[in-house]
């Protein structure tokens, strides 16, 4: 595995790669969850290139930047052991220059649920992940459900501007008690670990409706609110089509029910694809 931090250092490791490339951009930490979509990387590509930023223009004022989990050597290993070819550990310096132009999340999709919460977050993470896309230039990059409104929008920015990148879909991985792995696991105690598996538990009651015949999403809503009075904050409970729109039945095969919800001091965000 060769380790670049510099965009040169890695356009020199990224030429002498013949073969299909399988891309996964993340913010380190890794666990589970990133390792599952670099194992499919490395099983549908010949090359695997993974990269590590914390990217500081998707944080907003008084966000968790600074608390950002970092776990640099144990992320090597994690690397090594998953067989990946370049590991990409760039400087903000090296990713960002002065007086940039600058990527603006689409107003219908961008500005809902994670966008509305956290206005330009998904400015600076368009922005960042057309540079890696634009860089690392690979046939496949691979992203998690987990961030389905990202997801959404990674795509939609890969259509309107021609990246010739195909973005991948993975499933959400959770422990064995359902809480779906985050980074930001790892900030709450045990006693707030057992009142995160609210937001599972609400988004299996969610799935369980729906398959014994109740399509409404306001009693489904309903439900879950009632589930989550586990959590200390509930930001929001949404059911949507793939476009992100609201709606008032849901639509098998093209519905998400998404939440979002402090418990502790994180954040939590989990999502059901139905
Ligand atoms: P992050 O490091 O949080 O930016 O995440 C990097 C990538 O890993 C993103 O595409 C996430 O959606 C994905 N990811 C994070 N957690 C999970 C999870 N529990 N299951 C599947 N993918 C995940």
């Amino acid at each position: 595995m060769i380790i670049v931090k510099t965009t040169k250092e890695f356009n020199q490791a990224r030429k002498a790669l013949d073969g299909t490339i399988g891309f996964v951009p993340t913010m380190g930490a890794l666990h589970e969850g990133h390792i599952s979509l670099i194992k499919k990387a490395r099983t549908d590509n010949d090359y695997l290139i993974v990269s590590i930023f914390v990217n500081p223009t998707q944080f907003l004022e008084g966000e968790d930047l600074d608390d950002y989990p970092h776990k640099d050597e144990a992320d090597i290993k994690i690397c090594e052991l998953s067989k990946v070819d370049i590991l990409f550990v760039p400087t903000i310096d090296q990713m960002y220059k002065n007086d940039e132009l600058s990527i603006a999340a689409p107003v219908i999709r961008g500005y809902v649920l994670e966008g509305a919460k956290r206005p330009g977050h998904f400015d600076g993470m368009l922005q960042i992940v057309m540079k890696l896309l634009n860089l690392v230039a690979a046939n496949k990059a691979y992203f998690g459900k987990k961030d389905a409104q990202q997801l959404s929008l990674i795509m939609q920015m890969v259509r309107n501007y021609y990246i010739q990148t195909e973005i991948i879909p993975c499933d959400i991985i959770r422990d064995e008690r359902g809480l779906a792995l985050s980074s930001r696991n790892m900030h709450m105690n045990p006693e707030e670990k057992s009142r995160a598996l609210c937001l599972s538990r609400a988004l299996r009651t969610a799935t369980d409706m729906v398959t014994s015949g109740n399509l409404n999403s306001l009693s489904i809503k309903e439900q879950m609110l009632g589930i989550l009075q586990d959590a200390d904050r509930v930001e929001y409970v949404a059911i949507v089509n793939r476009e992100f729109q609201e709606t008032e039945e849901i639509e098998i095969g093209n519905t998400i029910v998404l939440v979002a919800a402090w418990v502790g001091k994180p954040r939590l965000i989990d999502n059901v694809w139905i």
